[in-house]
């Protein structure tokens, strides 16, 4: 088996409130990524998927767990350790707007990362007019400010930049929900064409679950905090068991598979400072026995698709 690019073991993310409350936006996350591919972590609003990404990319520290990136531990690095790393991991945030500086070129903006390298001069010039050709923009975009560009340039600017540095794995946080629909799946094309030119691994976070599976191999769903189902895209979304899996798919993705619930989801996620005890779908979930709101299911299962529910333990 290919040793993961990307292994994310035990993650935690809490936040301490007054009188000892304590936010768990991320409470125990295993997922991993392999060279090349494209993992999709999926999840209502709340669920701390946004919270994994910027753990992943050490933005912020985690409570707990481990993040390996090609082996090497980097919880517990410093600024300056995780520096030569982070070339390595780059991110692309929702809003192409709010992304690039109004007052800089593109040029500047996608420069940026290279001029921090020691790059300069004509040498700076042409790397960043190729880079403008490897996301689609003529290089005549290059003295263009933000204002002159659409929703999809800029996000393709932003990309650029993101691609500067020769990056192994790209973390895309709901990369297209800020952009028209008919850009959107532009981007989502050439997201896909751009993988496999450049053999990039993609960490793909999206509420939209007809986005992921036009992306991703893999899909892992979040739900407060944890993931409850992992597994190829086929199977997630073909054959999802995890109760939560199967009434997000049956929500928005027609024709809906064989044998899932009529009845859309039910209630709001609840609050991540007070999660419920046992399996924290329970006050949702239809399915819902007993020992639901004492036991907390764990994931397991073979052939690479995971679930936590007591529905779906080995017996
Ligand atoms: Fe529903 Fe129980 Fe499965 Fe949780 S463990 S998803 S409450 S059936």
């Amino acid at each position: 088996m290919t040793a993961p690019l990307l292994e994310v073991r035990g993650l935690a993310k809490h936040y301490p409130l007054k009188h000892g409350r304590i936010v768990r936006a991320v409470d125990g996350v295993d997922l991993a990524l392999a060279p090349g591919e494209s993992v999709g972590l999926v999840g209502e609003s709340g669920c701390g998927k946004s919270t994994v990404a910027r753990l992943v990319l050490r933005l912020i520290p985690p409570t707990a767990g481990s993040i390996r990136f090609e082996g090497r531990e980097l919880t517990g690095l410093s600024d300056s350790a995780l520096r030569p790393l982070r070339r390595h991991m780059q991110i692309i945030f929702q809003n192409p707007h709010a992304a690039l500086d109004p007052r800089r070129t593109v040029f500047a903006s996608v420069a940026e990362p290279l001029v921090v390298q020691g790059l300069a001069g004509r040498d700076l010039q042409a790397r960043v007019a190729r880079l403008l050709v490897q996301v689609g923009l003529p290089e005549g975009f290059l003295w263009r400010y933000p204002h002159e560009l659409s929703g999809g340039q800029k996000q393709r600017v932003c990309i650029a930049r993101a691609l500067a540095l020769e990056p192994r794995l790209l973390v895309l946080d709901e990369p297209t929900s800020a952009l028209d629909v008919s850009v959107q799946a532009q981007i989502l094309e050439f997201l896909q064409e751009l993988r496999a030119r450049l053999g990039l691994a993609y960490l793909f976070i999206s509420h939209n679950l007809a986005v992921v599976r036009q992306v991703c191999d893999r899909v892992a769903v979040m739900y407060l905090g944890r993931i409850v189902e992992e597994g190829p895209a086929e199977r997630i979304f073909g054959a999802p068991r995890h109760p939560y899996t199967r009434a997000l798919v049956a929500s928005v993705l027609p024709p809906r598979p064989a044998g899932l619930p009529e009845a859309p989801l039910a209630g709001d996620v609840p609050n991540a400072a007070a999660i419920p005890p046992g399996c924290r779908f329970a006050p949702r979930c239809p399915m819902r026995m007993d020992r639901c709101t004492r036991e907390d299911p764990t994931l397991s299962g073979g052939t690479g698709h995971r679930v936590a529910c007591h529905l779906h333990e080995a017996a």
